[in-house]
């Protein structure tokens, strides 16, 4: 066998799946596409040759997007999942180059940073979860590399100031690639295109896999410079976003009241749930503009486990740093939601009683 020794000492992603009555542990959009966009899905695909290789960048969705975002076409990338660009953003710059983040923030960075063998930095964040802007600016002095950073920030759910994204925008010209995860923008007030445009250097990297409800079908793409685009769509391997993956997100695209309804829902919902959750003396739940809600409890293991004797599967978030006795709940259906907050009064309520 011949493996590197960053791989082998790298551990794999980490998920344990559970069968649950309720399932919120995963940030996904708790409805299945409508019966009549799968059809129109179905109705390209049997207009398509099967045997025909897709096509080559998944073209006809780039266009797609690209005037969804009224942005160039020669700057937009496409992978089966953005997961895909990650890996590819921290293969661009190599195993000499630096990868930065903030820590907790979401895991793929870092892995992918140590499994293919570059040098990572972690800043934590600071308190209330705020961006440790002079530290990462510091960083910044000693580059290249590429910087990631999810916005809203994931797990934590809050967002950043564009007067901090631009301050880190600038000190990162022009030497770093800055990557700006917005996996989550929909449910957020925020814009950051504009600040994407005026930074060659930049990426706005986003999915199917949230407010487009589609995770199953494994989409992402990157609104970025052509410059950045061109050598980012040479690490992805040619043809491999099958028609599936195009036929769906063409389909979505040519109904962008249904994404926004959808986003619509689950921001009011998120803010329901963050209402409820605060009147619980036990429990301390952190401001978010995604589709999850971080809390904090006592005892983190047995909250989890209460809740899930009752058939609803939340993440555990205590693992990690600063996160100490936090779970993380996808918002659902308001009927989920409904189940999931009796369910939540009860566990404190007995929580206390023991305590
Ligand atoms: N970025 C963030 C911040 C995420 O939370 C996720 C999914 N959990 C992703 C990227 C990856 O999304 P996907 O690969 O499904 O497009």
């Amino acid at each position: 066998m011949s493996v590197r020794p960053t791989v082998q000492a790298a551990r794999a992603y980490h998920f344990t799946p559970r069968p649950a009555r309720i399932k919120l542990d995963q940030n996904e959009s708790p409805y299945d596409l409508p019966p009549e966009l799968k059809a129109e899905v179905w109705a390209k695909l049997e207009r398509a040759s099967w045997n025909r290789y897709s096509e080559l960048a998944a073209d006809s969705l780039r266009a797609a997007i690209a005037r969804f975002y009224d942005w160039d076409e020669a700057g937009v990338v496409v992978s089966g999942g953005s997961n895909v660009l990650i890996q590819a953003f921290v293969a661009a710059c190599g195993l000499e180059q630096r990868v930065l983040s903030v820590r907790p923030t979401f895991a793929v960075y870092g892995e992918q940073a140590q499994l293919l063998g570059a040098p990572l930095t972690e800043v934590p964040l600071g308190r209330g979860f705020r961006l440790p802007l002079p530290e990462l600016l510091n960083e910044l002095k000693n580059g290249p590399g590429v910087l990631f950073l999810a916005n809203p920030a994931a797990p934590t759910g809050n967002v950043f100031s564009r007067d901090e994204l631009t301050a880190l925008a600038d000190a990162a010209a022009p030497g770093w690639t800055f990557v700006l995860d917005e996996a989550y923008h929909q449910f957020a007030d925020t814009d950051l295109l504009p600040l994407v445009r005026a930074n060659p250097h930049m990426a706005s990297l986003r999915t199917f896999s949230k407010a487009f409800g589609l995770g199953g079908v494994r989409l992402g793409y990157a609104l970025t410079s052509p410059e950045l685009a061109q050598n980012l769509q040479k690490l992805l391997l040619p043809f491999s976003v099958s028609a599936l993956q195009i036929a769906t997100g063409l389909t979505v695209l040519e109904h962008p009241d249904y994404v926004a309804l959808r986003a619509a829902e689950a921001k009011h919902e998120r803010d329901y749930l963050f209402a409820e959750l605060q009147k619980l003396s036990g429990v301390s739940v952190y401001p978010s503009q995604t589709n999850f809600l971080l809390f904090r409890v006592e005892n983190a293991e047995a909250f989890f486990n209460a809740l899930l004797s009752e058939g609803i599967l939340v993440r555990r978030q205590d693992h990690l740093p600063g996160l100490e006795g936090c779970l993380r709940v996808s918002v659902g259906t308001p009927e989920e939601n409904h189940t999931f907050l009796e369910a939540a009064k009860r566990t404190n309520k007995a929580v206390m009683v023991r305590g």
